[in-house]
């Protein structure tokens, strides 16, 4: 019988190597990537499977990915990473399209305490039961240290072959991709948002303000400068020419749970959008922010131009009061600055 394995393929220099040693051995290799939309950096897991000549596969979570990043089973590493319960998900969806493709067993390329967490031995164990896989999930960088598995026992995969890799030291996996010819390393990186200190700061803001948000939602965390008026009302403002096209195009989406759009109206400035009810204050409030993030305006001249349910209106600069620093964080300002403030109260 031929050996048959999916691989789930990040880009990254450890799943490379999982699918090498694979190889090695003559199993029939497809590779799974998986992504959610706080992940990037994909197009590693293209150039990788180009060069291991492997046929590669793109799945999305699906919207209850956001109900385990809402209440993660497993809690949060150090941001708001789910991992333990993103790896079972993960692996959960891999064990599916392991049975459509025909394959007989899961690879994938963890190492035995690389990562905190979700790499600790008993995590590893417990992913592998959670997901459904148990036995059918091999890990070659770290076999030696885990019970056989199915495609062991069963004589797929020759476990002699395989390796005993542990710890955050990555010198071993660069002599064993020497060995294999493997020239160009990745460096290493998860490319995951959810990592991020600052972004999450706005990922856990969200949550704790709007408990029903949406993907719409998660996604407009990508852009600018998230600055909270109240527990229902929300600014975010461009910092640069990307973040305000992106702002413009989500406020544009089907989906969007946007309230209203300014543009700064002959004069730099950021595109911002609110969210949350759209009254005297809230466009106040917001109009305001734009022009503290706004550069030489003339203040007899210039205007903001505000779209709100098809209609569009112009707003003299006149006469609008600008939001300073000081002000900001009496509004609560962003989640950046609640939380210097939290540490400074913790601190003193
Ligand atoms: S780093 Fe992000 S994508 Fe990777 S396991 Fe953790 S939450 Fe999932």
């Amino acid at each position: 019988m031929t050996a048959r394995a999916v691989a789930l393929l990040s880009g990254g220099l450890d799943s490379i190597l999982a699918i090498r040693i694979l190889q090695e051995q003559g199993v029939e290799v497809e590779a799974l990537n998986f992504r959610t939309i706080f992940t990037c950096c994909q197009d590693d897991a293209g150039k990788a499977a180009r060069d291991l000549g492997v046929r590669l596969t793109v799945v999305s979570q699906d919207d209850d990915y956001l109900d385990l990043l809402r209440k993660p089973q497993h809690g949060y590493g150090r941001g708001a990473n789910p991992c333990v319960d993103c790896r079972i998900y993960m692996f959960q969806r891999a064990a599916h399209f392991m049975r459509q493709v025909d394959a007989q067993f899961v690879v994938s390329g963890e190492v035995v305490g690389q990562r905190p967490n979700s790499q600790m031995r008993l995590h590893l164990e417990l992913i592998a039961r959670r997901s459904g896989l148990d036995g059918r999930l091999l890990r070659p960088l770290s076999a030696k240290l885990l019970p056989p598995t199915w495609p062991e026992t069963e004589g797929l995969v020759d476990r002699e072959r395989l390796y005993g890799f542990h710890g955050r030291s990555r010198k071993d996996l660069f002599a064993l991709a020497k060995q294999f010819g493997v020239t160009e390393i990745p460096q290493p990186s998860n490319g995951c948002a959810l990592t991020e200190t600052l972004f999450s700061l706005k990922v856990f803001d969200l949550m704790d303000h709007d408990p029903q948000a949406q993907r719409w939602d998660f996604e407009l965390l990508k852009a600018g400068r998230h600055v909270r008026l109240d527990a229902r009302t929300k600014i975010v403002l461009g910092r640069d020419q990307a973040d305000n096209e992106k702002i413009d195009y989500l406020y544009r989406q089907q989906e969007s749970r946007a309230t209203m759009l300014l543009r700064a109206h002959g004069f730099p400035g950021p595109t911002a959008l609110l969210t949350g009810p759209a009254d005297t204050a809230a466009i106040d409030f917001a109009i305001g922010v734009l022009l503290r993030y706004s550069k030489n305006y003339d203040v007899d001249g210039a205007a903001v131009i505000v779209e709100t349910a098809g209609a569009v209106t112009s707003r003299p600069v006149q006469g609008q009061q600008v939001i300073d620093d000081a002000e900001l964080v009496t509004h609560g300002g962003t989640p950046q600055m609640r939380h210097l403030r939290k540490r400074v109260a913790a601190s003193t």
